[in-house]
């Protein structure tokens, strides 16, 4: 035991500390919590990750999650001893990440009007449950199994309920899942009730949803699975650890996520702002979000188009109140969220905070785009042969918007994260038959 891993709220001026062993997802003020370690991972740890590739029969060196482990090592154990790995650390037989790496896609390329050789796409949807939540899911439940929770609890869109049924499955304990009842795609929510988790209807949009399941698991002994958990996003930074490690740690310029709870964004400035920290990358890439326009807060804020004012981390003293005008103002109005894209289908986004700090960090930007561009992205991405969801389209049409307004230059190196599988079997059928779609191949008699 190295006793080096703790929980610190990210509000340095509160700075409250917690034991790793707490299931807060919050301080006594309401603040986020972010997992510290006092440690400092040496660099030469590079060419350890870059061996576990033959694993050796290890399914935590198979694991794209588990084979950073050092990087994460909250349960604070002895990482080389395989059998204290498989007492601690909960994994699905070594898939998540496993098959995660970036990948040039040329004709997403093309589309972009980008170089091949600049364009890395790294599609998360190839995890286990059919997205990137695997990768922090891995690292929740193995918190969660640390602390003897006997049931995990969520509120989700699909992704969330998928991954989360799928762990609890694997490891012997309940699962809830929140939903905001009438609003998830079929094939999302089928994946849930086929592991057995149990469904909780919820009326009202995903951030209702989300609130009941946070208050409930407070009041009856739940451990909660949201991005909100500090654990999650622990797992979630191997992801852009994966995409760094296959250019050989050579930092590229842009990194972009589609903008939903943030804990992608989150996720990303953490792993970036650490191994910067530790001297493992030179340069920072910038972090660029994609919010839907339906459902566009973080956007909204960050460029100043509510009351004029920029929304910014500034050092560790965010304006919470414009955040919390902003909110009461979407409620006045009765404006809902409302995309296609149900992976990103919300108001308000758990991690804003832990997303500022990361969009500062970075220098990032935040944007929007709409429907019509995600289809156009998900299906040029098709077109390479591989799957994605809509939300991830955001991803490739966000670039594509981004260096139409040369923000990212042409000769910009840029890593696209594509977060998950298509599980709404109708939306593409329904592109492909309009034939005014950009990619649409209509169907011949
Ligand atoms: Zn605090």
């Amino acid at each position: 035991m190295q006793g080096d891993a703790y929980l610190k709220c990210i509000i340095p001026k509160c700075g409250l500390e917690y034991p790793i062993e707490s299931t807060n997802v919050q301080c006594e003020k309401g603040h986020l919590l972010d997992v510290k370690y006092k440690n400092k991972p040496s660099p030469e740890l590079k060419e350890v990750f870059y061996k576990r590739r033959n694993s050796e029969g290890s399914i935590f060196n198979e694991s794209g999650v588990w084979r950073f482990r050092e990087l994460l090592n909250f349960c604070q154990i002895d990482t080389e001893n395989i059998e204290e790995c498989s007492k601690y650390l909960v994994s699905l037989d070594g898939a998540e990440g496993r098959q995660s790496k970036p990948y040039h896609m040329s004709k997403a390329a093309d589309f972009i009007g980008i170089a091949n050789d600049n364009l890395w796409l790294q599609p998360e949807g190839y995890n286990p449950s059919g997205s990137f939540k695997d990768n922090g899911m891995a690292t929740a439940v193995t918190h969660a199994k640390m602390v003897g929770a006997k049931k995990i609890v969520c509120a989700s869109t699909g992704n969330t309920s998928a991954s989360a049924g799928m762990f609890a499955a694997n490891e012997g304990i309940n699962c809830d899942v929140y939903i905001p009842a009438g609003q998830i795609a079929p094939g999302k929510l089928s994946q849930a009730y086929q592991f057995g988790a149990q469904i909780v209807e919820v009326d009202g949009n995903f951030d209702d949803a989300l609130k009941q399941s946070l208050d409930d698991a407070q009041n009856y002994d739940g451990y909660t699975v949201n991005s909100v958990n500090p654990f999650r996003i622990e797992g979630q930074k191997t992801i852009p650890f994966r995409a760094l490690e296959y250019l050989n740690w050579e930092a590229p310029d842009w990194i972009v996520y589609p903008g939903g709870a943030l804990g992608n964004t989150s996720s990303c400035g953490k792993a970036l702002m650490e191994l910067y920290e530790w001297g493992w990358i030179k340069k920072i890439p910038r972090i660029a979000v994609i919010n839907s326009e339906g459902a566009s807060t973080l956007s909204d804020l960050y460029n100043g188009e509510f009351e004029n004012e920029k929304l910014r981390w500034n050092k560790g003293n965010p304006n919470t109140e414009l955040i919390s005008r902003y909110y009461d103002h979407l409620d006045n109005e009765g404006i809902r969220p409302k995309t296609k894209a149900t992976a990103i289908q919300i108001g308000r986004p758990a991690n804003i905070l832990k997303g500022l700090r990361a969009l500062e960090f970075t220098n990032g930007v935040a944007t929007t785009v709409s429907d019509s561009e995600m289809l156009d992205g998900m299906s040029v991405v098709g077109l390479n042969g591989f799957d994605c969801e809509m939300a991830s389209g955001a991803t490739v049409v966000g670039i594509k918007k981004l260096m139409g307004e040369g923000i990212i230059k042409k000769d910009d190196v840029v890593v696209g994260i594509l977060t998950g599988r298509q599980k709404d079997a109708m939306i593409p059928v329904d592109y492909h038959k309009n034939t005014e779609n950009t990619f649409a191949i209509p169907p011949r008699n």
